[in-house]
């Protein structure tokens, strides 16, 4: 399992509803938490990962606490609140982070790995990071969301990054 870099394809793809809960997909679970976790990551999307389908995992608890991935399957946004500024970064755009405004309170309505229904509420990060999960499997990046000016600067910078970042041919595609 990789973590697929911007611009891919498949970080622009809107993601389907997953159908069935069965052992291969607990065992890409397993495998999302722990290339999160590797990747000092506190989210991660199943299209960043090449599977377009509805599932991320997050855990936004601090290093000095015990890890407490959590695993949100099919989620809807039922609720958002207030606005927030905050600095924003993205597994699949390393080396870059930027400021991007985001509901600070945020309500979230899903199933677990077993196929219970959950709800689950974020505040701060635990929001930010609801909202940019759910965006990637809108096919949404978080670079698409900033203002134009600030997207024309990433644009200009992206290029030096990849090219620092000396990845294979396929990330590239
Ligand atoms: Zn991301």
């Amino acid at each position: 399992m990789k973590i697929y870099v911007y611009p891919h394809e498949i970080l622009k793809k809107k993601a389907e509803p997953v159908r069935e809960i069965d052992g291969a997909l607990q065992k890409f679970i397993d495998d999302m938490i722990e290339l999160m976790y590797r990747a000092k990551g506190v989210g991660l999307a199943a299209n960043q990962v090449g599977e377009a389908i509805r599932l991320f995992v997050m855990d936004v608890s601090g290093s000095d606490e015990p890890p407490s991935p959590i695993v949100i399957i099919n989620p809807v946004i039922t609720a958002m609140e207030g606005s927030e500024v905050a600095e924003e970064g993205c597994l699949s755009v390393p080396r870059y982070s930027a400021k991007l405004k985001r509901a600070s309170l945020v309500e979230v309505k899903g199933f677990d790995r077993h196929g219970n229904e959950i709800r689950y509420e974020g505040q701060g990060l635990a929001a930010r990071c609801l909202q940019h999960e759910i965006d990637h499997l809108d096919g949404i990046c978080f670079v698409d969301r900033l203002s134009s000016l600030k997207k024309a600067m990433f644009r200009k910078k992206w290029p030096k990054i990849l090219a620092e970042l000396d990845l294979g041919k396929d990330d590239k595609e």
